[in-house]
């Protein structure tokens, strides 16, 4: 019978890989709990129209990426593409607006795409959103923290961070018409993607990799020329906040975003070692999606990093990672006498030393095979029962890297003695 395999785009993550991921969650879980950011958990499924309504009708998430299906009762229910809208949704729900917000999540996100290198159908974000504050400390405080975490990751000279305004919905919308005269001039010449964009979303067309459209857009109007006073001073502060904490940036006046959602600061962090999936993070303000989607006005910021293109990046840029779940003793067994031995010490060991990485030899076999798997383990020391050791009340400690020392010791004294060797390793 032929196997069944997983969907297209979604992966297992095997063990290998899964060090990298725990060692990503652990930095960024330590890092936005010491900034104050408190963690949400929210559904995989939500109801089609909270999508639609936020990211916006003529997005490519809601145009063609949406996993979206009827449930039972008829209801068209979609598997979440990102997680601001469930956030949102979320927090006005639960009353959670009032005061300032600091949250964050994570999870699979589903989006039919053309699964590659760094783009699947079932992806990972870890988002942060802080609600309730309007002034641009608040999407410093998110910049600087996304920063830090590059640094704690060794990830640093890996990523650089491109930064825009998109302004108010009132200047994006005296923008849009003066783009939309501008590129209708040159319709015949733009690629198809964006003679469709025309119409329906054409700052979009701003993302255009095609390089036609790249030449024309050079000569077209910029946003930051119709920006209004007030997002204009807003980007302004938020640079020399940026420049005060020292975290270096390129102003990309083409960096839109795909979602409709956002306005005023938009954010990205990029790197060139992945190739065509090189944004790891990226986020922006949306200080009118809390009331658009049925709340009292508040405004919000956030960004959502894609925890499979961190992993490449790890990967990529050779930042060693501990296998979390790496042996450090291997307890060898030879017999049923022993087994009982070794059962009873090793439970009183692992009562005393929690944190040590003690894998148990199961299944039987010779001495000879057993060492073999204890070598193979990658710990540093084997502990042996064999009938001699039973018959004398003590185990065997053998170091398995180095000249391979070995001695026996009385089994009374093998929680003091693991408890020095885990100190001085
Ligand atoms: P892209 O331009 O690469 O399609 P996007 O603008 O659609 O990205 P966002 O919606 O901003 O992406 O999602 C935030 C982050 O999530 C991205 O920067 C990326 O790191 C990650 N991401 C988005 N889509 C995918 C995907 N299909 N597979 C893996 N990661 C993804
Ligand atoms: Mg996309």
């Amino acid at each position: 019978m032929s196997s069944i395999r997983a969907i297209r785009g979604m992966s297992d993550i095997l063990p290998e890989e899964s060090c990298y991921w725990q060692f990503l969650e652990a930095q960024v879980r330590a890092l936005l709990a010491s900034h104050g950011y408190a963690e949400v958990r929210l559904p995989l499924v939500e109801l089609t129209a909270l999508f639609r309504r936020s990211i916006g009708e003529v997005t490519d998430i809601v145009e063609k990426e949406m996993y979206t299906f009827e449930d039972r009762n008829g209801e068209s229910l979609t598997l979440r593409p990102e997680g601001t809208a469930g956030c949102v949704r979320a927090v006005i729900q639960n009353g959670l607006l009032g005061t300032s917000q600091r949250l964050w999540y994570s999870g699979p996100m589903f989006r039919y795409e053309r699964p590659q290198k760094g783009r699947q159908r079932q992806f990972h974000q870890i988002g942060v959103e802080a609600f309730g504050v309007a002034t641009p400390d608040m999407d410093a405080e998110l910049i600087a923290m996304s920063a830090r975490l590059w640094q704690r990751l060794g990830l640093a000279s890996h990523v650089r961070l491109e930064l825009n305004s998109i302004g108010s919905s009132a200047a994006r919308q005296a923008y849009r018409e003066a783009l939309v005269t501008y590129l209708d001039g040159h319709r015949e010449a733009l690629d198809a993607d964006s003679q469709r964009r025309l119409e329906s979303n054409p700052l979009r067309i701003l993302d255009s990799k095609n390089p036609t459209t790249q030449e024309i857009l050079a000569g077209a109007p910029a946003l930051a020329d119709f920006l209004d006073g007030e997002s204009r001073a807003d980007f302004e502060r938020l640079t020399e906040l940026l420049d005060a904490a020292g975290i270096p940036y390129v102003i990309n006046p083409r960096l839109v975003r795909g979602l409709d959602y956002y306005n005023k600061t938009v954010f990205e962090w990029v790197t060139d070692s992945l190739g065509a999936q090189g944004t790891v993070c990226a986020g922006g303000r949306y200080d009118s999606l809390v009331e658009q989607l049925g709340g009292k006005p508040t405004p919000g910021i956030g960004f959502a990093m894609g925890v499979e293109r961190l992993v490449l990046l790890l990967q990529a840029a050779g930042i060693a990672v501990q296998d979390a779940a790496r042996a450090q003793v291997y307890a060898v067994c030879v017999g049923e006498a022993a087994t009982s031995a070794a059962f009873a010490s090793l439970a009183r060991l692992r009562d005393a030393l929690p944190d040590l990485h003690i894998v148990q030899h199961t299944g039987g076999g010779s001495f000879r095979s057993q060492m073999k798997r204890a070598d193979r383990s990658g710990a540093d020391y084997a502990l042996i029962w064999g009938d001699d050791e039973v018959a004398n009340g003590v185990v065997t400690l053998k170091a398995l890297r180095g000249e391979g020392e070995q001695r026996q010791l009385p089994v009374t004294q093998l929680v003091d003695e693991l408890a020095g060797l885990n100190r001085a390793s």
